[in-house]
C-alpha cells in the first residue's frame, strides 16, 4: 500500500526525484511521472502492466505551458481549449521532440490535456515538466475514481497517492484529433460532443475498435471488471441463472425480481452526468461482491454523456 494524503510539497519531491505519484482529476485519478524523462515514462508503462503501443496523456497547467511541447496548436484546437480547459477535454497535436517517443508511442502527436483538479493544478504550477499519467489502474481494469481505489489497485507500484476526493466527472477524458480539416473524435468522453460541436462545429466521431488501435482506451475490450458482465436488452433474468446470485448495474430504475442490494442505480433522477460519475464505483462495488457471479446491464440513453457511458459499457461487455 503507498502512502496516501493530500500534500503537493510530498507529492512534488517524489516527482522530481523520478518517482510515480497517483493524481487526482476531474476524469478519473492519473498514475503521474515526469513527461520528459523516459525512464520515468518506462516506470509508469510497467506499473499498469500498459502495452507500449498505447501512449499515454500529457497534464499541463495552461495552454501556454502547452505551448512548449506541440509545433502548433490549430485555431479550432485553440478555441476548444480556450473554452474547456481546464476540463475533461485531451487534443493530440504535432509534437516537439522533447517529449520522449514513449510517451506517444512513437507518434508523432502528443495527446495534452488541463485538468481541472486544484490540488492537480497547484502541483502543477510547482514543477517545472509535465506529466505523463495514464488513467491509475491496471491495464484493461476499470478505471479508478476514489484515491482508495487506486490503493486497492496500485498502491505497491506507487510512491504516493494525491487524495482528492471522489473525481465529480468520472469518465475519462473526450479525445480530439485536429489531423484533418474535421476535427475527429477519437474517444468518446467526459466532454459531449454536444458541448464541442457548440464551438467548433461539426465533428467526425471515429472510434476504432480494434487491437492496436490509434487511440486506444480505444480497445474493443476495456474497462472490465473480473466478474462475467453481460449487455442485456431485456432483463430475462431467469435465463441467465440464479437470480440470488446476478448483479444489475442500470440507469435511473430497479428491476422487477431482482434483489435490490444486487442492483447498483447510476442516477435515480435519470441524470446523466451522476450516471456518469458512479459509473465505474458500480462496476467496482458489484466486481467485489462475492455472491455475485454474474452481472447483468443495459446501455444508457445515447445523449450527452450517455454516449460515452454506453461507449465504456460496450468495451466492459465486450468479449
Ligand atoms: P488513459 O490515460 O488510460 O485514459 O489513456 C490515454 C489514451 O489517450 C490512450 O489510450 C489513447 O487512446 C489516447 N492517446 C494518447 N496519445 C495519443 C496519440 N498521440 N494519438 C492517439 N491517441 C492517443
Ligand atoms: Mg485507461
Amino acid at each position: 500500500m503507498a502512502e496516501i494524503g493530500g500534500d503537493i510539497n510530498r507529492a512534488r519531491q517524489v516527482l522530481e526525484s523520478g518517482g510515480l505519484v497517483a493524481i487526482p482529476t476531474e476524469t478519473v485519478y492519473g498514475l503521474a511521472g515526469n513527461a520528459l524523462n523516459g525512464e520515468v515514462v518506462s516506470k509508469i508503462f510497467e506499473a499498469k502492466n500498459r502495452p507500449s503501443f498505447d501512449p499515454l496523456i500529457v497534464h499541463v497547467s495552461s495552454i501556454e505551458q502547452a505551448r512548449a511541447f506541440v509545433e502548433e496548436i490549430p485555431s479550432q484546437a485553440e478555441a476548444l481549449a480556450t473554452k474547456h480547459w481546464p476540463g475533461p477535454l485531451t487534443i493530440l497535436l504535432k509534437r516537439k521532440s522533447i517529449i520522449p517517443d514513449l510517451v506517444t508511442s512513437g507518434l508523432d502527436t502528443v495527446a495534452i490535456r488541463v485538468p481541472a483538479h486544484e490540488l492537480t493544478q497547484n502541483l502543477l504550477s510547482l514543477l517545472d515538466f509535465p506529466l505523463a499519467a495514464p488513467s491509475a489502474n491496471p491495464f484493461g481494469y476499470v478505471s479508478p475514481t476514489t484515491a482508495e481505489h487506486v490503493n486497492q489497485q496500485l498502491g505497491d507500484q506507487l510512491d504516493y497517492i494525491l487524495d482528492g476526493g471522489p473525481c465529480i466527472v468520472g469518465i475519462e477524458s473526450t479525445i480530439v484529433s485536429f489531423e484533418s480539416a474535421t476535427p475527429r473524435v477519437l474517444r468518446l468522453g467526459g466532454l459531449s460532443i454536444e458541448a464541442i460541436e457548440t464551438v467548433i462545429g461539426r465533428v467526425e466521431i471515429n472510434l476504432h475498435s480494434s487491437s492496436k488501435p490509434d487511440a486506444p482506451g480505444m480497445l474493443k475490450s476495456h474497462y472490465a471488471p473480473n466478474t462475467q458482465i453481460l449487455l442485456v436488452e431485456d432483463f430475462h433474468l431467469e435465463l441467465i441463472g440464479d437470480t440470488s446470485r446476478i448483479g444489475a448495474l442500470v440507469f435511473n430504475e430497479y428491476i422487477e425480481g431482482l434483489d435490490l442490494e444486487n442492483q447498483f442505480v447510476l442516477s435515480k433522477s435519470g441524470d446523466m452526468n451522476e450516471a456518469a460519475r458512479r459509473l465505474f464505483t458500480g462496476l467496482r462495488a458489484l466486481d467485489q461482491r462475492e455472491d455475485i457471479d454474474t452481472i447483468v446491464t443495459a446501455l444508457v440513453p445515447n445523449q450527452g454523456l450517455g454516449r460515452a457511458i454506453n461507449d465504456r459499457i460496450k468495451r466492459a461487455t465486450a468479449k
